[in-house]
C-alpha cells in the first residue's frame, strides 16, 4: 500500500487525516514543520505528498518548490484554507499536482489521493527513452536532450514535455493538457497553459530551426515535425 507523507501543522487536521487514511489501508507518516518534513522525506520513500501551505517554519507552497528540485515525480497534493486562485496558481506552478481547500470533506482528499496515485502507477517506466525527432527524453533522469544539447526543465515542463511526446502528431486540447500534467479542470478563461506551453516552447526550440510544438488554433497544441 502507498506510504504518504502528511505536513500539516494543525494537530487537529493532521489527526483527522492520519486516521482516515489509516482506515483505509494507507501508511501516513506526518510532519508538523517543513523541517521535520525534510527528515522524513530524506529517511523514507514517499508515494504522495501532502502538504498545508502555513507551516510555522516555511511556506508549503517553497516547500513544493524544494522537493521539486530533487523529486520531480512524486505527487504533491496542497491542503490550504487559502482558496484564492492565485494562491491556487502560485501552488500548481510551485510544483504541487493538485489542490484542495479547507475546510474539505474527506471523500474527497481520497479521491484526490487515489487519483493522483493512479496516475502515477501508469506512467509506463519501461521503455524509458522517448525520442521524437532529434528531441530525447530520459523519463528516469527527467533529463532532455535536443541535438545532442542538453535541456534543463522544471517539474512541469518535464511533464508537459513528456505528455506532447507520448501523443506524438495528436492534437491535445487544453483542457486534456490541464488534466493530465495539472489533474485539475481549469478554468478555461485562464491563459496558465499557453503560458507554460510556450515556457516549454523556448526551451526546446531556441536556437533550432525546426519548430516541434505548433498550435493548432481553436482547438489546443500539437508535437509534430513536419515543417
Ligand atoms: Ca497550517
Amino acid at each position: 500500500m502507498a506510504q504518504i507523507c502528511l505536513v500539516e501543522d494543525e494537530q487537529k487536521v493532521a489527526a483527522f487525516i492520519y486516521k482516515g487514511l489509516e482506515e483505509q489501508g494507507y501508511k501516513v507518516k506526518t510532519a508538523k514543520t517543513g523541517e521535520e518534513a525534510r527528515k522524513l522525506i530524506s529517511a523514507d520513500n514517499f508515494d504522495l505528498f501532502v502538504v498545508d501551505i502555513m507551516l510555522p517554519d516555511i511556506n508549503g507552497i517553497e516547500l513544493c518548490r524544494q522537493l521539486r528540485v530533487t523529486d520531480t515525480q512524486t505527487p504533491i497534493l496542497i491542503l490550504s484554507a487559502l482558496d484564492q486562485v492565485q494562491n491556487k496558481v502560485d501552488g500548481l506552478k510551485a510544483g504541487a499536482d493538485d489542490y484542495l481547500v479547507k475546510p474539505f470533506h474527506f471523500s474527497e482528499l481520497l479521491a484526490r489521493i487515489e487519483a493522483l496515485l493512479r496516475r502515477q502507477k501508469i506512467t509506463p517506466k519501461e521503455d524509458h527513452i522517448i525520442v521524437f525527432d532529434d528531441l530525447k527524453l530520459d523519463t528516469w533522469s527527467n533529463l532532455a536532450e535536443r541535438g545532442g544539447q542538453q535541456i534543463t526543465l522544471t517539474a512541469k515542463e518535464y511533464t508537459l514535455l513528456e505528455l506532447f511526446m507520448r501523443n506524438p502528431n495528436k492534437v491535445l486540447s487544453r483542457e486534456y493538457i490541464a488534466e493530465q500534467v495539472w489533474g485539475i479542470d481549469f478554468d478555461t478563461g485562464t491563459n496558465f497553459i499557453d503560458v507554460y506551453v510556450n515556457y516549454l516552447r523556448k526551451k526546446i526550440e531556441k536556437g533550432f530551426q525546426k519548430k516541434l510544438i505548433h498550435t493548432v488554433i481553436g482547438m489546443g497544441y500539437t508535437m509534430r515535425n513536419d515543417r
